[in-house]
């Protein structure tokens, strides 16, 4: 059986990607840090269209955690395989550069591009093996412009960026394509602390997106209609660059 896995899949965008790959006809595994309850609510909400979901608690920063989950998993799984990964956790831990902390330049760079080639290696060799998989990278317009007060965060996901081009390369003779989308402001617990009222004036559709907006884009990246796009890093966005 084909699987998704959508890591940090409790909250927010990755929530709503769990509910879209499972529209697809995909059992999805739910990757969470450390909301269990969230996790626990995205998979009755995937349960509540009739297909099947399962919880995969790791640190995606943690290499030693995802090695672990990922070939737990794939041991107890040994007729099924992961199809389709979508990269989305991610966390934001904004300061202007002159006044950053080591931690949070690691902290940001080990969750949002590290994590990256800790899963994206463990689950690639099968989708080669079997000739088919999809991978799909949540970035962000801060890894496209550089956004002032994130140099960690516009750095990791401009590296996830130029990883995505690269590996598109590597693996698509196999089936295998691999995008990035690129959301702009999306209103979830991570832009919770911004102000919706001013900066939706910089936005040309005048407001910020919705998780769901999002989770359908990656949903056709999902799918077999987007079988020759690879390589590609789309804006979604609401026309603000
Ligand atoms: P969110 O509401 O804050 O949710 C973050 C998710 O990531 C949660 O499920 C969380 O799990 C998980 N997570 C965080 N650190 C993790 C770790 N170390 N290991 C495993 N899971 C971890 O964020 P969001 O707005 O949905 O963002 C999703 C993605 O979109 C991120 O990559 C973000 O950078 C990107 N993005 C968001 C926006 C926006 O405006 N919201 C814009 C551009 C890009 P727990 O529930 O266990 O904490």
């Amino acid at each position: 059986m084909k699987y998704a896995l959508v890591t940090g899949g409790s909250r927010g965008i990755g929530r709503h990607i769990c509910i879209e790959t499972a529209r697809l006809g995909y059992p999805v595994i739910i990757n969470y840090n450390s909301n269990k309850e969230a996790a626990e609510q995205t998979k009755k909400e995937v349960e509540n269209i009739g297909v099947k979901a399962e919880i995969l608690q790791f640190d995606i920063s943690d290499v030693g955690q995802v090695d672990n989950a990922m070939i737990s998993w794939q041991e107890e799984h040994k007729d099924d395989y992961i199809a389709v990964l979508v990269n989305n956790a991610g966390i934001r831990e904004d300061a202007m550069l002159i006044w950053m902390q080591n931690n949070q330049w690691d902290k940001v760079i080990d969750t949002n591009l590290n994590s990256f080639f800790y899963v994206t290696r463990r689950a690639i060799k099968d989708m080669l093996t079997k000739r088919f998989g999809r991978i799909i990278n949540i970035v962000s317009l801060s890894g496209q412009k550089g956004l002032p007060g994130q140099t960690n965060y516009s750095a990791a996901k401009a590296g996830v960026i130029g990883a995505t081009k690269a590996l598109a390369q590597e693996v698509g003779k196999r089936g295998v394509t691999v995008n990035a989308v690129a959301p702009g402001f999306i209103a979830t617990d991570m832009t919770d602390d911004l102000d919706e009222k001013t900066l939706k004036k910089l936005i040309p559709l005048n407001r910020f997106g919705k998780a769901e907006e999002v989770a359908n884009l990656v949903a056709f990246l999902a799918s077999e209609k987007a079988s020759y796009i690879t390589g590609e890093v789309i804006s979604i966005n609401g026309g603000l660059y």
